[in-house]
């Protein structure tokens, strides 16, 4: 297919194109494991929430039979005490780049922020009292913006803010002209959440270093999407969520990463039984535990953490390099098609063209989009909006078809043509 001198290609030679590459793609029949995936549905939000796998319902009725059902409290002491410390050590090694012990499942995204973005506020301003600044980038997700407000608020210090290109993200030398003696902790996310940038978390990582900054990554748009080295990265901190490329399941417990070196200077606030030294001991006073466990706060939800385990296996027999490189392929696709079809309806890509520097999903933007987005729901065809004028196209590897993209990409076209 061709998209520059020559004419838009035909429905039928995107059709035939986007068979072909599901044909030669070696991933191609995961798909089928996603409940959902014989239906004519697109599916465009698979970086909201992923599509659970068919396996999943199998394990959650053996789960209630045989593990909740038969064990009932013996349960506890016979697998789920160490549940939070073996998945997360799963996700360290399949899509983290984390040796074990560093990783937890724990809390929501947005406690775990606060967990450990104040943990490491308060570390960093002890050691040094000058240190006294958050950074932060105004267009972070918006629970990351208001968690370290609330911080700030509560611990005295203050948010120095980045102001990010929406389209561009936070550079090398935007971070570098925000860090300094003063700050105690950046927060960053890897990939933006509107527009699809993908950070260079290494270098980040090492500006906040030479800074004498401590790093809290946000993860939630890249794990399960792309590689992550954390480990030879130098992270310090990081929180992802799991329902979105994990497939988790809504509202599935987010993950916690502290890097070995700095687990027990670290002290997070919300001192519960389950972060304690010694949980049944159930002493006067809360003395933290060891390692990861001092993250813990309250009893940990075991039954949502039944998708993302399923996720994960799939993940590792397949490798986080291959579902990059279906994650690269999908997006560029849809880059293709829109320059081709949406282009001449006015349409823009407000995500990076370079593949390096993109994640899993490619913001589409126009004025109508809200509306075409409400128009392309009750066809069954499921991106999400996000503001300005964004379109959200959330590719996610393993259960999306390149075929999928081309009838996703004909209805906006249609869609838009519609609301003239
Ligand atoms: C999805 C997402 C969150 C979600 O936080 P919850 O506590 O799970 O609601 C946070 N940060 C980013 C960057 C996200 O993409």
């Amino acid at each position: 297919m061709s998209t520059e001198g020559a004419s838009a290609p035909t429905l039928d030679e995107v059709r035939a194109e986007a068979s072909a590459l599901d044909a030669a793609d070696p991933l191609r029949a995961h798909r089928d494991a996603f409940v959902g995936s014989e239906t004519p549905l697109v599916y465009f939000d698979g970086n909201s929430l992923g599509r659970p796998l068919r396996v999943t319902a199998e394990h959650a009725a053996a789960f209630v039979r045989e593990d909740w059902g038969a064990r009932l409290i013996r349960g506890w002491d016979e697998q789920w005490m160490a549940a939070p410390f073996a998945v997360g050590d799963d996700i360290a090694r399949i899509a983290l780049g984390a040796a074990p012990g560093q990783t937890v499942v724990g809390d929501s995204t947005t406690v775990l922020l606060y967990k450990l973005v104040r943990a490491a506020f308060d570390f960093a301003h002890a050691a040094d009292p000058d240190r006294v600044e958050i950074v932060v980038d105004r267009d972070n997700f918006p629970t990351d913006r208001y968690v370290v407000e609330g911080i700030a608020a509560e611990r005295g210090g203050v948010v120095r803010w980045i102001a990010a290109d929406l389209a561009a993200g936070v550079t090398a030398d935007a971070l570098r002209a925000a860090v300094g003696p003063r700050t105690a902790v950046v927060l960053l996310s890897h990939i933006a959440y509107r527009s699809g940038y993908l950070a260079n978390a290494a270098a980040l990582t090492a500006i906040a270093h030479e800074a004498g900054a401590l790093i809290v990554w946000d993860l939630c748009h890249s794990i399960g999407a792309v590689p992550i080295s954390a480990d030879a990265w130098g992270f310090d901190l990081a929180v992802g969520c799991t329902y979105k490329y994990l497939n988790g399941g809504p509202g599935s417990p987010a993950f916690a990463y502290v890097a070995a070196r700095h687990q027990s200077a670290l002290h997070q606030p919300v001192q519960g039984w389950m972060g304690a030294a010694d949980v049944f001991a159930m002493g006067p006073e809360y003395a933290s535990g060891p390692g990861m466990r001092r993250f813990l706060s309250g009893t940990p939800p075991i039954t949502a953490m039944l998708g993302m385990r399923d996720m994960l296996a799939l993940i590792e027999s397949v490798g986080m390099d291959a579902v990059r490189e279906k994650s690269v392929a999908l997006t560029e696709f849809a880059i293709r098609l829109t320059d081709a079809w949406l282009a001449p309806l006015g349409v823009t890509v407000a995500s990076p063209r370079d593949a390096a520097q993109r994640g899993g999903h490619v913001t589409l933007s126009h004025p109508a989009m809200r509306a075409v987005t409400a128009r392309l729901w009750e066809q069954d065809v499921i991106p999400d909006y996000r503001d300005p004028g964004g379109l959200r196209i959330g590719l996610s590897p393993l259960s999306t078809s390149f075929a999928e993209v081309a009838d996703g990409l004909v209805k906006v076209a249609a869609a838009l043509r519609a609301l003239d």
